[in-house]
């Protein structure tokens, strides 16, 4: 294991693919968007390795934008962030989630439900009273809510998202690290943070069958993840190979196109019954 790590820790700290933010939309243009209703959520199934069942979906946000379509959170989110309508766009999005998810339920599919929260979301010192009493009134468990955060996402300002975790996860919901293994300080992250999921970043994940130093990463994930007593899930999974080879390495949980692409909540209840 101690010497896996060696072999990557060179390799983590230079970024293999750098990611690229385009920003077209002007603040005012976004909030208008989220006062009008238009944003709207995608949702992505995340099957068990061992049961082949389908264990939750995530939430992906959409702008259904009056005359570009359907625009995508790489064109809006780092506004959002940047310009303090966070609070506004993560309130919206829970408010369609927990409702459609009742839609899930009814058409008897078992799921639990993962949101992506940004830094801001999590130094709100009122979020875990405010996300019981939604989830309380739309009959949704704490346990069946998970909430995605990056590492940026706790690092901003330790203490009192520490706290804000610390409660929420007092409250049942369950907590996941997103995008794990390209932050800078994780395994601090992992070792100060109630986490019970850790999500192993899609650039590891989609490369590793061809690329020795990410399958070494998702192995140590996946080792890490086991020892930590944490569900271990893979996004990014392309292939049957990808799929199949996490099932060996004992990964429990795996998202991408392989099995499905983001899908609106009609289509995703559709696709769930052939599955
Ligand atoms: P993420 O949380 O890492 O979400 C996974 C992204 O990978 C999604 O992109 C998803 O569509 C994409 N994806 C899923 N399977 C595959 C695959 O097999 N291959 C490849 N190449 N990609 C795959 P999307 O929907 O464009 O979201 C991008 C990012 O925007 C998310 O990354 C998340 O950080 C952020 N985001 C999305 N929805 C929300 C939201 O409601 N709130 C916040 N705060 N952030 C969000
Ligand atoms: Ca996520
Ligand atoms: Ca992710
Ligand atoms: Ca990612």
């Amino acid at each position: 294991f101690i010497e896996l790590l060696n072999r990557v820790s060179v390799s983590l700290n230079q970024p293999k693919y750098p990611k690229t933010v385009k920003q077209q939309y002007s603040p005012e243009e976004i909030e208008a968007g989220l006062r009008n209703h238009e944003f709207v959520l995608h949702y992505q199934p995340q099957i068990c390795l061992t049961t082949n069942k389908i264990n939750s979906v995530e939430a992906l946000v959409r702008w259904q934008h009056p005359k570009d379509g359907l625009v995508y959170p790489d064109q809006f989110i780092s506004v959002v962030e940047k310009h303090n309508l966070i609070e506004l766009m993560t309130q919206e999005i829970l408010n369609i989630s927990v409702k459609e998810s009742s839609a899930v339920i009814q058409s008897s599919l078992e799921v639990s439900l993962s949101i992506n929260v940004s830094a801001d979301n999590i130094i709100a010192l009122s979020l875990p009273e405010q996300l019981k009493a939604l989830t309380d009134k739309n009959h949704l468990a704490p346990h069946n809510l998970t909430l995605e955060l990056t590492e940026s996402a706790v690092m901003g300002e330790l203490t009192s998202s520490l706290d804000v975790l610390n409660r929420l996860r007092m409250k049942g919901f369950h907590l996941s690290i997103d995008d794990f293994g390209t932050g800078y300080s994780s395994l601090q992250q992992l070792y100060q943070a109630p986490f019970t999921e850790l999500k192993i970043d899609r650039q590891f994940v989609s490369s590793m069958l061809f690329d020795e130093e990410a399958m070494i990463i998702v192995k140590i994930c996946i080792m890490l993840g086991k020892m930590l007593n944490m569900n271990i899930v893979a996004e990014g999974v392309e292939n049957l190979e990808t799929l199949h080879e996490l099932q060996h390495l004992g990964c429990n949980f795996a998202q991408g196109y392989a099995i499905a692409k983001p899908m609106a909540v009609n289509d995703l209840i559709r696709w769930a019954e052939q599955w």
